[in-house]
């Protein structure tokens, strides 16, 4: 890793951009689903993994009724984005915090260096409530 650093592009920056969380998704039949619906930073490596979650959690509304004659399209988007929101917004505001987190100068640097180091490499607790869902 260490010896790949330098190949690395240093003179172009990229801006990275997020959107504050909405929570109209649906309109009809018409649904939003991945960075359509929750546009967020980088920094927790979940943009795809809230994408895949999105289409999982669309999959389950719809299978609830199965069995019945005509699927109520209404109430299964509605119950999607419902279900979803709450943790879409929740992914989008602490990858910005994250980001806040990884860019910091000064005391708060420090601090946080203190605090990483403490960690158990196998310590996941800060990221558990993303993966272990
Ligand atoms: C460099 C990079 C690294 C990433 N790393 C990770 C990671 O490690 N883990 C992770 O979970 N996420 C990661 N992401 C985020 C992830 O790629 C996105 O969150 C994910 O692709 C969103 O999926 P999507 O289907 O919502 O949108 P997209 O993948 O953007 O798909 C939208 C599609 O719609 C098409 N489209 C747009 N407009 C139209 C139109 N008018 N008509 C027809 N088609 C149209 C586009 O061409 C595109 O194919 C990364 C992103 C980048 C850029």
């Amino acid at each position: 890793m260490r010896s790949a650093l330098p190949n690395l592009w240093r003179d172009r920056w990229w801006r990275m951009y997020d959107r504050e969380p909405i929570d109209g998704w649906v309109d009809g039949r018409l649904a939003l689903t991945g960075d359509a619906a929750h546009p967020m930073l980088q920094y927790l490596a979940q943009g795809a993994c809230q994408a895949l979650e999105d289409a999982d959690c669309l999959a389950a509304q719809v299978g609830k009724q199965a069995g019945v004659e005509l699927l109520d399209w209404d109430i299964a988007l509605r119950d999607y984005a419902e279900t979803r929101t709450v943790r879409t917004v929740r992914v989008q505001r602490i990858a910005r915090d994250w980001g806040d987190l990884w860019h910091c100068d000064g005391l708060f640097r420090s601090v946080r260096n203190a605090m990483l180091r403490d960690r158990e490499p196998t310590d996941y607790r800060h990221v558990d409530r993303l993966y272990g869902a």
